[in-house]
């Protein structure tokens, strides 16, 4: 594919993903361009077409992507999506503007101790596990009120709002509304749900963010 149609092509998805979202909500949610996995034309030509929020499911491979980019686009908005390790809680608050995957109170320490040191302080979402899938990161929906109270009170953070991944077998729309219905019982104001296949029915259920990767860029496989 020449570098004209690849432009082309994801600038004509990202604007019909933007026009479908705006139509499902009257406040249309974040659209965040999940850029895991793709090659560096995909990503220059997002950019080009304007999107500036993006999502990385790694610590490393959003270095990779977005160190050396961060001069050229000082309005970037990066946010993580994948599981993290303590160990790499200093590396990914010096990276990210949004950590939407805390899930435990040992991850909360950590996050605390690399924003003391990195003096950056990330937005955070906990991750809620809504279909309580054994192999699934997150905490189960009756531990959110624990983890939160540890996150503010012991650790001395700020949690922004949640984000769930609903079972790839079921209906998401449950699962969505489960998910508003938790952060309206904490007060807490963002929503990351919604992904490919359901970002307009999030739309639909409140999502403040919705996460993005196939319908924007093309099969990551075939990328
Ligand atoms: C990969 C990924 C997405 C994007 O998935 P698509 O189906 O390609 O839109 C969204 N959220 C998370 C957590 C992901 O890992």
């Amino acid at each position: 594919m020449t570098t004209d149609s690849l432009n082309q092509d994801i600038a004509n998805r990202r604007a019909g993903i933007l026009a479908a979202l705006a139509a499902a909500s009257a406040s249309a949610p974040e659209l965040i361009a999940v850029s895991k996995s793709q090659p560096d034309a995909a990503i220059e030509a997002i950019l080009a077409a304007g999107q500036r929020v993006f999502g990385e499911n790694r610590v490393q491979e959003a270095q990779a992507h977005w160190e050396s980019r961060r001069e050229a686009y000082p309005d970037l908005v990066l946010h993580l999506i994948g599981p993290l390790q303590t160990n790499k809680a200093a590396d990914a608050v010096r990276l990210f503007d949004v950590i939407q995957t805390l899930d435990r109170e040992k991850l909360a320490d950590a996050l605390a101790a690399a924003m003391d040191k990195e003096e950056r302080r990330p937005q955070l979402l906990i991750q809620v596990n809504t279909g309580e899938e054994p192999q699934k990161a997150g905490v189960i929906p009756s531990k959110v009120g624990d983890l939160l109270r540890y996150a503010r009170e012991q650790a001395g953070l700020e949690v922004a709002g949640l984000m769930c991944i609903p079972p790839a077998d079921e209906p998401a729309g449950p699962h969505f509304a489960l998910l508003k219905k938790i952060a309206r019982d904490y007060g807490l104001g963002l929503l990351s749900m919604g992904m490919s296949g359901d970002y307009e029915l999030a739309a639909r259920y409140g999502a403040t963010h919705v996460r993005v990767g196939t319908a924007l860029f093309g099969d990551r496989s075939a990328a």
